[in-house]
């Protein structure tokens, strides 16, 4: 890492040039969260399709998703528990 490096450097270069995004979840089929490999700020995608930042409200709704998601897999591959 160079001495020059910074988060705040980072995140202002992301400004200029747009985050690059690796998505770290998948929610579900149409939702995931994403990060960014240059200055690690998390975003994810809403139920409108539009990347926001990830904040708490997001992280919580997001988690509830997952949950519906898991047991709507099980029921689908008739698993029940
Ligand atoms: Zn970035």
């Amino acid at each position: 890492m160079s001495k020059n490096y910074s988060p705040i450097k980072a995140a202002a270069i992301c400004s200029f040039t747009g985050h690059k995004l690796q998505v770290t979840h998948q929610v579900n089929d149409r939702i995931q969260e994403l990060c960014c490999v240059k200055c690690g700020k998390q975003m994810t995608t809403n139920i409108y399709g539009n990347i926001v930042p990830l904040s708490d409200q997001y992280s919580r709704i997001n988690r509830a998703l997952n949950d519906l998601a898991v047991k709507k897999n099980r029921r689908e591959l008739g698993i029940y528990s």
